[in-house]
């Protein structure tokens, strides 16, 4: 049998009901975040964000994504003499995302940032490039939170602020004060404890010079070790302190950061965690001895909302790839997009994104305005951060895996992208505090800082009287907090974030969308799997909304 030219890739059939590449898309072609980003005052933000997100669905960086995946990040001990490097290589994919991320100001530059709303706007950016890959969003989000915490020391500020606020990335381990931009990372979690921190053994020595001291210890994981900084949590003399540990010294010698491992993970797999050993290792004290905790917790109420944001976009991310499958796929002589069920479930996923990209916004609304000194928005952003980080990293691996299996088996399969965004979804409930440990801190937040409460209900009476199913949930949740028990409290926290949703959607979205979700979230309307709206919701003004093509 002969063969023309055209048919030899496909020797024995026509491929045929596969969908077109996904890419080129914009990926902030999604009503809810362009909204949200308005409404939360960085409207004037509005042509970056959708640059970036034309430069997120592009083909090319979608490309980067997939490579910096592939080919993951390999550690170099020592040079070819025997010498210590304590090096990564990564793949240039990785380069050119970190590239693009710092210079369209998805790091520290927010900082340098006097305009209203510079907060807002980068985190709609965020969401925007998070269609890419994620593990880059790592370093990008720690050296966003490092800013505030390294405020506590005015002088270390001076010096290293503005490199971390910079839009420039430049790799390599240099003398940090001789970059043009500076990445920083975070050494907390050691082997016998993360969420307790307290149990560090890491010891931090004076030295003759004030604030300089020298680190003797362990960390069992600290990301992105070819970052230029690292806030690092070590036990001074009069007790847990924060440090500055630079990896390069300022006469150009490297500081002893022996990394023993590079962590094999179900995921985030393009960026690196290490195993750091330090053994004399220079450090420079950051805020009050002892005060460690406190200090740190100003770089971790960043890194959180950025866990909730990260959430959000896979949500977002996975969403748009079912609705493109849907769109394109038939089954049984109709396109899945326009049968039924698998209108309910893309629904069902959309009202999900929507709710945690409008929470996400609102978050990122409260931390611009608590920076800018409002501390009713400081008191909200304390506890619904929290409330936040629980929920909405909690509902990542469902909702992936559910996108996913819109794909059938293709979905299944690293081609389609969304195993590597399936495997990513965990590990944004486990770091930057664990679920439990987030449930706890809303407890904390209520029993002992003055105002959350307040705050919070505050913030749900902009909503009153507009759904009587959110009426009664936000009844139902005063009684609950009174009682507030720490055995109950992932049911308070789950409920408190459905009521926050409810009333944000209520208040900013249309109707279809805060009525199913009421009915669903909060008036018990709903099954235990996606896909479970009742006959009543309005489907098709949903996913007219979410995904117009399928609509
Ligand atoms: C890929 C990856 C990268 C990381 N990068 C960094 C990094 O750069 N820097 C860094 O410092 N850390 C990093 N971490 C560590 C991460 O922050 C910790 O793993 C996390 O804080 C949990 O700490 P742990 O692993 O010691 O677990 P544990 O603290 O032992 O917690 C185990 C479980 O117990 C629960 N728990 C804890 N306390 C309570 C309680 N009182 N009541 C009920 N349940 C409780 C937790 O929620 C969790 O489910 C990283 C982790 C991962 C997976």
């Amino acid at each position: 049998m002969v063969f023309s030219p055209a048919h030899e890739g496909n020797a024995t059939h026509d491929v045929t009901n596969q969908p077109p590449p996904l890419a080129p898309y914009d990926a902030s072609e999604d009503a809810a975040l362009l909204e949200g980003l308005r409404r939360e005052g960085a409207g004037w933000a509005e042509e970056d964000v959708r640059r970036i997100g034309r430069i997120a669905g592009s083909v090319q960086a979608q490309e980067w994504a997939d490579l910096a995946n592939r080919h993951e990040p390999e550690l170099r001990t020592h040079d070819r003499y025997g010498q210590r490097v304590d090096e990564v290589e990564f793949h240039p994919s990785w380069h050119h995302l970190m590239r693009t991320a710092v210079a369209e100001g998805l790091a520290g530059a927010p900082w340098a940032d006097d305009r209203s709303g510079a907060h807002v706007a980068r985190t709609a950016g965020g969401l925007a490039w998070g269609h890419t890959d994620a593990g880059h969003g790592c370093p990008t989000s720690m050296t966003y939170a490092a800013v505030p915490a390294l405020r506590h020391q005015p002088d270390l500020a001076k010096l290293y602020e503005p490199l971390l606020t910079a839009r420039e990335y430049e790799p390599g381990l240099r003398v940090p004060t001789e970059k043009r931009g500076l990445l920083a990372g975070m050494g907390m979690t050691e082997k016998q404890g993360g969420s307790d921190v307290r149990t560090n053994t890491t010891v931090a020595a004076p030295t003759s010079e004030p604030g300089v001291y020298t680190l003797r210890g362990h960390k069992w994981f600290t990301s992105a070790p070819m970052c230029d900084v690292f806030l690092v949590l070590a036990q001074a003399p009069q007790g847990l302190s924060c440090f500055l540990v630079p990896r390069v010294l300022p006469d150009g010698s490297r500081n002893t950061f022996r990394i023993q491992r590079l962590k094999d993970k179900l995921g985030n797999r393009s960026n690196a965690s290490s195993e750091p050993e330090f053994d004399g290792t220079v450090a420079w004290l950051v805020g009050p001895e002892g005060r460690g905790v406190k200090t740190i917790i100003d770089m971790v109420n960043c890194t959180r909302l950025d866990c909730v944001m990260m959430s959000a976009t896979l949500m977002r991310k996975t969403l748009v790839e079912a609705g493109h499958h849907a769109r394109h796929r038939s089954a049984f002589g109709a396109r899945l997009s326009d049968q039924p069920l698998m209108r309910n479930v893309l629904a069902d996923l959309a009202l999900e994104s929507e709710a945690a990209t409008t929470l996400t916004l609102r978050l990122a609304g409260a931390a611009d305005r608590a920076v800018r000194g409002d501390a009713g928005e400081q008191a909200f952003r304390r506890i619904a951060t929290a409330v936040g980080k629980y929920w909405v990293t909690k509902r990542g691996p469902a909702f992936t895996a559910e996108a996913l299996e819109c794909l059938g088996g293709n979905g299944y399969v690293e081609d389609s992208g969304m195993p590597r965004h399936y495997r990513e979804a965990p590990l944004l409930s486990i770091w930057e505090g664990s679920g439990n440990v987030n449930a706890l801190d809303v407890l904390r937040a209520l029993t002992r800082e003055a105002g959350t409460a307040e705050a919070l209900f505050g913030e749900l009476a902009l909503a009153q009287g507009a759904d009587a199913r959110l009426d009664t949930a936000v009844h139902r949740l005063k009684g609950m907090v009174r009682e507030g028990s720490e055995a109950g409290a992932r049911r308070l926290v789950e409920h408190m974030a459905l009521t926050l949703q409810a009333s944000l959607l209520v208040r900013h979205a249309p109707s279809a969308i805060a009525d199913a979700f009421c009915a669903t979230r909060l008036g018990g309307d709903w099954g235990h799997a996606f896909g479970t709206l009742p006959d009543a919701a309005d489907v098709g003004a949903v996913l007219g909304r979410a995904l117009p093509s399928t609509g």
